[in-house]
């Protein structure tokens, strides 16, 4: 699965730089039309075309969208990079030309490639078999099922794999170790702050150490300040050690960490300095010396790799799956007032996929409809291996949304139909799991508001997925509540307080909502405040109760439901900190069961 669906065309040339392609193109003649595909180092699993017309050069991304195929953003979507090239050979379709020849690769020009293409194998691998404990077949299954988004998952922590990635080690530290040996310019660290999850970089220049913040943006891109965005740190590193980007000089030698192999325990953090211990990005006149200085550094990679011929990306027309691709099965797999989810096959030029499908009743009014579209909306912007993914939208005989297929079906029928058999550790093991999509929600700042046992459905009886958007909303920039208009049909004993009682939702109010999950997952499935009505519910949160400990919950599990459940929401925890606690329980509940035993509980 892993092999680049590239690598047979003769006009690839992996993941080779701008520069590099323009340099192909003129050696080639110029002629218009003259194209070549190369590898993009900004976007994982996508490439780039180049190509000339009018004696210029164009560059455009093709993207690798989650159902795998692949388009120039905007564009008509292909199953593969030859297919697209195809394309474009008949029809510009936008472009400034048609794609009329091939630059050829020549013989002593092999596919050049990318430091990722080695590592996603084995990571891939390893993340499916520690996460959920497939082996074989079953793990096979699950890395074809599931490859576009666990690529993007591991490729995400790749750096750690790296020998300039250093961990968590204080500034001092970096420096230290910069100052160990030689010192060239551009030698280099990449380093963890002591806030999770935010890095720097380190780097010499001058026999001084410089330090760049990493920033990440909502989206989860990484940049140094002003600087062009990444989907992960090492491409990030990749592309600094072609372009300055605003540094002092490009990267150069890797400044190796010794003891990555060893698995160094981190050293302790010191007191962070802020974010003015940060060397400002002095912006030397290296412009003039560029050219000299490496072939590389010509214009800015960013420049015209946005290019876009189409105008409106965001069309429903996108989401479109014609009927004639999707056979729909008469088998339920549940029903509600929008209508009714039936199982279904989609046939993909890749192969035939296993799919879940909303059908909209057909008497429905105009409002539903537009209500669903909103779902499909909301649920083509996530990605993310614990969200159940939206493949499209199919109007046919009926409005249908289509999904991937979770066929476990939903958490608390699971779990009450299988009380005997499923270990609390396995339990922890989907509630992390749905902390970790939550979490993801939460930092792409949309609330879910339906968040409950029943909607968080099971691919197997180790991999939970988020399910239902119908209640979801994206939230403005700068909000951090949706204040709905009025009171719905709500799941109130979901509800935290300032739900109910101001309409106002946030990711604060999903946390509530985890807690009330969590409880029906460690009650196998039971029904929350069981006898009462919602708003005797309501009294008795009002009057400060909660509900007990359910009999096979562990203390320190409950002790975190109770904190989903603090009355106000400014002292609830979010779920960054929810999901890091979930992580920690179920980590230790492996090691107390010696980490073998857990392993070997049975897999559906
Ligand atoms: P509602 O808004 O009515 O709650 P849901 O999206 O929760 O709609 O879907 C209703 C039921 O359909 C679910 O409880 C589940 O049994 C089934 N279902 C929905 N989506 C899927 C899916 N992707 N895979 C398998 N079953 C699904
Ligand atoms: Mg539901």
């Amino acid at each position: 699965m892993s092999t680049d669906p590239a690598a047979d065309l003769p006009f690839y040339y992996g993941s080779i730089s701008r520069s590099e392609a323009e340099q192909h193109l003129k050696l080639a003649g110029m002629a218009d039309g003259l194209f070549l595909l190369r590898r993009c180092i900004r976007s994982l699993g996508g490439y780039v075309l180049s190509f000339v017309f009018n004696l210029e050069f164009y560059h455009y991304s093709i993207e690798k969208q989650l159902n795998g195929t692949y388009c120039i953003i905007g564009g008509k979507a292909h199953c593969g990079p030859a297919e697209l090239c195809e394309f474009y050979s008949n029809d510009p379709d936008g472009l400034e030309c048609a794609l009329r020849k091939p630059c050829l690769r020549s013989l002593d020009t092999p596919i050049r490639p990318g430091i990722f293409d080695s590592l996603r194998d084995n990571l891939l691998r390893e993340y499916v078999k520690q996460n959920w404990n497939l082996e074989g077949e079953a793990m096979e299954q699950a890395i074809i099922s599931q490859a576009p988004q666990l690529e993007k998952l591991v490729a995400t922590t790749a750096h750690e794999q790296m020998p300039w990635y250093h961990g968590k080690i204080p500034r001092q530290e970096g420096e230290r170790r910069l100052y160990c040996g030689a010192q060239p310019d551009g030698k280099f660290l990449l380093r963890e702050r002591d806030q999770l999850g935010t890095f720097a970089l380190s780097m010499m220049y001058g026999k001084t150490v410089y330090h760049y913040q990493i920033l990440q943006d909502k989206s989860g891109k990484y940049s140094i300040p002003e600087g062009h965005k990444f989907d992960t740190v090492w491409q990030l590193v990749e592309y600094l050690k072609m372009k300055r980007d605003g540094l002092v000089t490009v990267l150069g030698e890797a400044c190796v960490n010794s003891q990555a192999a060893e698995k160094a325990p981190s050293l302790p953090a010191t007191r962070r300095s802020g974010t003015n211990g940060y060397t400002p990005p002095p912006r030397a006149s290296v412009e003039s010396s560029n050219s000299t200085d490496s072939p590389l550094c010509e214009d800015s990679e960013g420049q015209g790799m946005d290019s876009n011929p189409y105008h409106n990306p965001n069309e429903v027309k996108k989401f479109n799956i014609q009927r004639n691709l999707l056979l729909i099965d008469e088998l339920e797999l549940g029903s509600g007032n929008f209508g009714c989810v039936k199982k279904g096959i989609l046939n993909t030029k890749a192969g035939q996929i296993d799919v879940a499908i909303k059908v909209l009743k057909s008497d429905n009014e105009k409002l539903v409809k537009e209500e669903m579209m909103r779902e499909a909306e909301i649920m083509y912007q996530l990605n993310n291996l614990y969200i159940v993914r939206m493949l499209g939208l199919c109007n046919a005989e009926n409005l249908m949304l289509v999904m991937e297929m979770a066929s476990a079906g939903p958490l608390n029928k699971f779990l009450s139909s299988k009380k005997d058999s499923i270990s609390v550790a396995n339990i922890t093991l989907l509630m992390h799991q749905v902390s970790m999509g939550m979490k993801y929600l939460e930092e792409k700042n949309f609330v879910h508001r339906d968040l409950a046992a029943r909607n968080v459905l099971l691919v197997n009886q180790k991999f939970a997925k988020i399910s239902d958007f119908g209640l979801s909303k994206a939230l403005g920039a700068d909000d951090n509540y949706y204040k709905a208009r009025t009171a719905g049909k709500w799941p109130l004993k979901w509800y935290a307080p300032e739900c109910i009682k101001f309409r106002k939702f946030s990711s604060k109010s999903d946390v509530w909502s985890f807690g009330i999950t969590m409880w029906e997952a460690f009650s196998y499935g039971g029904k929350p405040y069981k006898k009462m009505k919602g708003p005797e519910v309501m009294h008795f949160i009002e009057d400060g109760n909660r509900m007990e400990c359910p009999a096979a919950c562990p203390e320190n599990v409950y002790t975190l439901m109770k904190e989903c459940w603090t009355y106000s929401h400014e002292d609830r925890p979010d779920f960054k900190k929810v999901e890091k606690s979930m992580k920690s329980h179920h980590q230790s509940m492996l090691k107390q069961s010696g980490g073998a035993a857990a392993a070997a509980e049975p897999v559906k």
